[in-house]
């Protein structure tokens, strides 16, 4: 069994459509894929409807959260992945509206700034590529991109979109302890995404992942690509002191970053506790 459960599509900041993404899953002989999008169910229904037969879609979001330091220090930016939720609960449906519109506004603000120090990054040409989806900064390096700015994504997250960067903005996202409460209580499945992936930047302690768990987080996404060997082996030794299951996961963006799909996978047991715990929605399946 090859379960692969966490992706992007362009609904978010992916390339390819959610109908693309399924055909991109099974060519690469996955059996189970999950989507999970920014802050959005956008793409649920475009994967259920082009869902290829012998391939099981896990529904899923990747929500935008914050830790904030019991010592009152800097929040930390961390992404919880929600499975099997009802979509149309309405405490959570608020919150990811809230987030949308949050990421909106600060991208606004980031490409306000650069156009301002005469950075060439077009506004409007941001609104349609997101195509009615979840904007991100993976849209701003496109646009940067594409006026020349720089020579790549890559390089564009490196320089002008960097965190430490003077034209970042950060986004008011979920406390992450309120999150897993809104995922729980719309019947979903919280699992916190590539939490010591220090490639990314700050990442919290064990401390914090003692805190989610008693909020009701039930998984550990250990094997992802920005995670190192040592940083897998001391989650895979907190899920077993929590009683938390591990996923593994590509993580996957089409072509906005260089990692295949499938390039990271779940075990078929950990999956059956997932499933086993989500109940606001179902699996796609023959
Ligand atoms: P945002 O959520 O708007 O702060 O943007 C962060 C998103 O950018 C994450 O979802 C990452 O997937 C993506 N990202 C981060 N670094 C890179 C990179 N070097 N190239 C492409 N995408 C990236
Ligand atoms: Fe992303
Ligand atoms: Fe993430
Ligand atoms: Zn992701």
């Amino acid at each position: 069994m090859r379960i692969d459960l966490h992706t992007h599509s362009s609904v978010s900041d992916g390339t390819e459509s959610p109908a693309e993404l399924m055909d991109t899953a099974r060519s690469a002989g996955l059996d189970v894929v999950a989507l999970t999008d920014h802050d959005t169910t956008a793409g649920w229904a475009l994967a259920e409807a082009a869902r290829p037969a012998g391939l099981t879609v896990v529904p899923g979001m990747e929500m935008s959260c914050r830790w904030f330091p019991v010592d009152g220090g800097r929040p930390v930016s961390v992404h919880l992945l929600a499975y099997l939720f009802d979509p149309a609960d309405a405490g959570f449906a608020a919150e990811r509206l809230r987030l949308r519109d949050e990421r909106l506004a600060r991208a606004e603000r980031i490409v306000a700034a650069l156009a301002a120090d005469g950075h060439p990054v077009d506004w409007a040409q941001i609104l349609e590529a997101r195509n009615g989806g979840v904007v991100g900064r993976p849209h701003i390096a496109r646009a940067l991109v594409d006026a020349g700015a720089v020579d790549s994504v890559d390089h564009a997250f490196a320089t002008l979109l960097h965190h430490t960067s003077p034209y970042y903005v950060p986004k008011a996202d979920t406390d992450v302890l309120s999150g897993i409460a809104l995922v729980r209580a719309a019947g979903g499945v919280p699992v916190f995404a590539h939490g010591l992936a220090t490639k990314r930047g700050r990442v919290v302690g064990d401390d914090a992942i003692t805190a989610m768990t008693g909020a009701g987080l039930l998984g550990l996404e250990v094997d992802h690509p920005d995670h190192r060997p040592d940083e897998r082996a001391h989650l895979r030794g907190l899920a077993a002191d929590l009683g938390l299951f591990v996923t593994g996961a590509s993580d996957y963006h089409g072509t906005n970053k260089g990692t295949s799909i499938g390039a990271e996978l779940t075990a078929p047991d950990q999956l059956d506790l997932l499933l086993a715990a989500g109940t606001g929605a179902a699996p796609y399946r023959d």
